[in-house]
C-alpha cells in the first residue's frame, strides 16, 4: 500500500461515505450494496477486506478473477477462512470465448450487452449452480467508443434475457464518462435511473432490483440518483498500477 491506511480503514471510510450520501438524500443504506472492485490486487488483499465483513467483490479481467476465485475457494483456504463465502461479480467486457468462465465461476455478470453473450452464459451455466444474475450494460451517455447497449434497445434485450432460464435479469449497469460537478453527475446518473424505472415498470419482474452505478469518484451522486450498487476500487484498495 502506498499510504499508511489499512484496508480496513479504507473500507470503513467508503461505508461512511455511503451512509452519509444516503442520509443526505433520505435513503436507507440497506438499499445500497457495496461492491469492492479488486482488479489488479492480489487474493490476500481480498481476504483482508473479506475478513472485515465485505462479501461482494468485482473483477474486470476474467482470467485474473478466475485465478483469485479458485485460490480463495481452494480447500486449504476454505479451512483457514471458513467464514469467507464471497459473491463474485464480473464487471469487465465479456468476449464469446470467455463466457464459459463467467458462467462457471461468477455469481453476477454486469456487462451483458448482446443476446449472443446472454445465450452462451445461459447454456454454460452449470446445472448445480443457481441461475447467474445479469445486469445489462447501458451506454447512457452515448460515448462512441464505449461498450454497452443504447438506451432505446434495452427493453428488447431485457425481454429476450428473461426467456433464458439459467439467467436472472437483475437490472442495469452503467459506466458514464467522468463529468465535473455534483449536479452534472446526478443529472447523468438520473438518466440511468429513469431508464431503470421504465424497464422495471414494463417488465414487472420481482427480481429486477439492481442499478449498478457509481465508483470512487462519483458514488455520492450515483446514490442520490438511485443507485443500488456502487462499485468501488481505488478508495478501498488504493491506486492501480495498470489502467482499467
Ligand atoms: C475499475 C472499475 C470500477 C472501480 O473504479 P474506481 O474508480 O477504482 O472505484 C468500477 N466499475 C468498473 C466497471 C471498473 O472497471
Amino acid at each position: 500500500m502506498p499510504d499508511m491506511n489499512t484496508l480496513q480503514d479504507n473500507l470503513r471510510a467508503v461505508q461512511a461515505r455511503i451512509y452519509s450520501a444516503c442520509a443526505d438524500c433520505g435513503r436507507d443504506p440497506s438499499e445500497v450494496t457495496l461492491l469492492a472492485v479488486s482488479k489488479t490486487f492480489p487474493a490476500d488483499a481480498v481476504q483482508e477486506v473479506a475478513a472485515c465483513g465485505q462479501q461482494d467483490f468485482g473483477e474486470n479481467y476474467i482470467q485474473e478473477g478466475v485465478d483469485k476465485i479458485t485460490f480463495l475457494q481452494s480447500d486449504v483456504n476454505a479451512k483457514a477462512n471458513p467464514k469467507t463465502s464471497l459473491i463474485w461479480h464480473c464487471i469487465g467486457p465479456i468476449q464469446s470465448n470467455k463466457t464459459k468462465y463467467v458462467a462457471e465461476f461468477f455469481s453476477w455478470a454486469h456487462t451483458v450487452d448482446r443476446l449472443k453473450i446472454a445465450q452462451r452464459l445461459n447454456d454454460q451455466r452449470p446445472a448445480q449452480l443457481p441461475p447467474l444474475n445479469i445486469c445489462l450494460q447501458v451506454n447512457i451517455d452515448g460515448g462512441a467508443t464505449k461498450s454497452g447497449i443504447a438506451p432505446e434497445e434495452v427493453l428488447a434485450l431485457a425481454m429476450q434475457v428473461t426467456q433464458l432460464p439459467r439467467l436472472v435479469l437483475r437490472g442495469l449497469m452503467t459506466i458514464p464518462d467522468p463529468v465535473e460537478g455534483f449536479k452534472a453527475q446526478i443529472a447523468l446518473h438520473s438518466q440511468a435511473r429513469m431508464l431503470f424505472d421504465k424497464v422495471r415498470a414494463e417488465l414487472k419482474l420481482p427480481n429486477f432490483d439492481t442499478l449498478s452505478m457509481g465508483m470512487t469518484a462519483d458514488l455520492e451522486a450515483a446514490i442520490h440518483a438511485g443507485s443500488t450498487m456502487v462499485r468501488v476500487g481505488t478508495a478501498i484498495f488504493g491506486g492501480r498500477d495498470y489502467p482499467a
